[in-house]
């Protein structure tokens, strides 16, 4: 029986059917089970910073396996501890603390929490943007202004309101009965979109003028993935917390909920927490990854990096690539056509995986670790999923 049989017989037709059955990775390249490599620019999706089985990361899962691999928290651990202090610092927002989860939606719903916390009934409203990611949990979902993703399962926690991404919109929407505004500095899910121009130093000037928390979901813009360790502060401000997954864990399962100041302090003992949340295996392994992003000086090398994927998508040349969006190496392709998937297919016939985010744009989102080699083979495959396209009709897929 073939792959795609049993995932179709055993797997809940929650998820679409994949792409491929993949079978091992090394560096910025997975190999499928039929022996066919692929050049990775998905990272799963934002996750696999070093890239696959990096040494690191291997040595950190082994080690930490061996000595002590869950405690629950009844119990603190040094890597727990650890990692606490290593995200506070490199946030650089001043004093604050961690909540630890093991998703990205978990730290949301964490999030959440905290903003009903802030002001109770006082504050019955909490702001979020269209078309906004934040998870599929019920409350990242409540969250999520996607309508198509949350009506099947309404209804939902109640109080959210979905905005324009515009500065206008948030003005007219601010008031004193706002819990908090949940915003990404770059859209991923959307399709790599960039916010407009001062949004977030606008957003956190009207969130303190009225009392409301600025929550920054991180989760694919964080650990260094933007050419910066996390997206606002390409925006110089201090949010009042942030959310983090995917890459600071580098394919292990871990997220957090990083609060500064005053937001730090709202949670009360008890209020809380998951059996997993900061588990010594975990945070180990997330300490592992982001020491070695910073040993290796990778957030720098991902915003070089950026600017040379974004100068070699502009030097393509193909009247279907309209220009790029998005932060270092999260980086939008937008199309003149909405072609992405079949562009997605073209690519993966080429042996390179990149991602259709939405109808119009790719998504790339490369290990940090990708180089000019991985650059070049980029260039080369991606252009002739380009000419694949340019000779097939639009409703070919
Ligand atoms: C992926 C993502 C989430 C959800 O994270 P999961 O680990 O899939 O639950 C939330 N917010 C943003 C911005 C994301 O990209």
């Amino acid at each position: 029986m073939s792959w795609q049989e049993r995932f179709d017989r055993d797997i809940m037709h929650a998820l679409a059917m994949p792409l491929a059955e993949l079978e091992r990775g090394q560096g910025c390249r997975v190999r499928d089970a039929e022996g066919r490599w692929y050049l990775d620019f998905l990272a799963g999706i934002a996750v696999n910073s070093l890239g696959h089985a990096h040494p690191v990361f291997v040595e950190a899962v082994s080690t930490q396996a061996a000595r002590l691999a869950h405690v629950s928290n009844y119990f603190a651990t040094a890597p727990q501890l650890e990692l606490a202090e290593r995200l506070l610092r490199l946030a650089g927002a001043g004093s604050g603390r961690v909540l630890f989860g093991n998703s990205g939606t978990e730290a949301n719903e964490a999030a959440f929490k905290l903003a009903r916390l802030n002001g109770g009934e006082a504050r019955p409203r909490i702001l979020a943007l269209e078309n906004a990611f934040h998870g599929r949990t019920m409350g990242a979902l409540a969250l999520t202004g996607k309508p198509a993703m949350r009506t099947p399962f309404e209804p939902m926690p109640g109080g959210v309101e979905h905005i324009p991404a515009t500065i206008e919109a948030l003005e007219a929407a601010i008031d004193e009965r706002v819990a908090a505004l949940f915003v990404e500095p770059v859209q991923g899910e959307a399709g790599v979109v960039d916010l407009p121009a001062g949004y977030l130093a606008r957003a956190r000037e009207l969130t303190e003028q009225h009392g409301a928390l600025l929550i920054v979901d991180e989760i694919q813009t964080g650990a260094g993935r933007t050419g910066e360790w996390f997206g606002f502060q390409h925006a110089g401000i201090r949010p009042d917390a942030i959310t983090v997954a995917k890459g600071m864990g580098g394919g292990f399962p871990i997220g957090a909920l990083v609060a500064f100041g005053d937001a730090a302090e709202l949670f009360t003992a008890g209020q809380h927490g998951t059996t997993y949340g900061g588990n010594p295996l975990a945070t180990a392994v997330s300490n592992a990854v982001l020491g070695e992003i910073e040993r290796a000086g990778l957030v720098e090398h991902a915003a070089r990096t950026g600017i040379r994927l974004r100068e070699i998508v502009a030097g393509l040349d193909s009247p279907l690539v309209t220009g790029t969006s998005g932060l270092g190496l999260l980086v939008g392709v937008g199309l003149a056509e909405p072609r992405a998937v079949e562009l997605m297919h073209a690519a993966l016939a080429e042996g390179l995986i990149v991602n259709a985010a939405n109808p119009s744009t790719i998504r790339l989102a490369p290990p940090l670790i990708a180089g000019d080699a991985e650059l070049e083979e980029f260039a080369d495959r991606f252009g002739r999923a380009l000419h694949r396209l340019a000779s097939t009709r639009t409703d070919t897929v």
